[in-house]
């Protein structure tokens, strides 16, 4: 995520961010939120909830060990809370693979690319990402959109066979 955002959150949510930037060797927060800029709202809101929580019902401060992007969904790795605090966690994390990570959009085109590293993007996106990564031995791009997620009935086979533009002729 990009620094100002990420200052960003720090700034708002001092205690349970407390590590970040912290030592490489002591904690995962060195490196910041390791997901793309399109989940800031969804992080934003989840810490909310969860700082609120914690000042109404004074339970046990959560420390966030690690926040990132897995298998193209949200994984928040804490410390402290109660199981409603869990509960907030397990729903952000599950709502993340409905919401481009690029762009933040929870439109029809989101959808999951598929081969190797695995994202939730928007069609857009996924095809803006496909202009900066690797073309696969068979020719193809290894980032494509899955059908989407939002709308299991409209399905984006226009996205499955993108076949490179050859760069100028020999
Ligand atoms: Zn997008």
């Amino acid at each position: 995520m990009n620094k100002i955002l990420e200052k960003n959150l720090l700034k708002k949510y001092p205690k349970i961010l407390k590590d970040m930037y912290g030592p490489m060797n002591k904690t995962c927060m060195h490196f910041g939120i390791e997901c793309a800029d399109g989940w800031y709202y969804l992080i934003d809101g989840l810490l909310n909830c969860i700082q609120r929580r914690i000042i109404n019902q004074k339970i046990e401060q959560v420390t966030a060990e690690q926040i990132k992007e897995k298998f193209g969904t949200l994984r928040v790795y804490y410390e402290g809370g109660d199981e409603r605090i869990a509960g907030m966690v397990e729903l952000a994390e599950s709502m993340s693979g409905g919401i481009c990570e690029n762009c933040g959009c929870m439109n029809d085109a989101v959808g999951r690319t598929q081969r190797e590293w695995i994202q939730t993007l928007c069609v857009p996106c996924a095809i803006d990402y496909n202009k900066k990564v690797k073309v696969g031995k068979d020719g193809k791009m290894w980032a494509r959109v899955h059908k989407s997620r939002t709308n299991p009935n409209r399905a984006w086979t226009g996205i499955d066979e993108i076949t490179p533009k050859k760069k100028g002729k020999k």
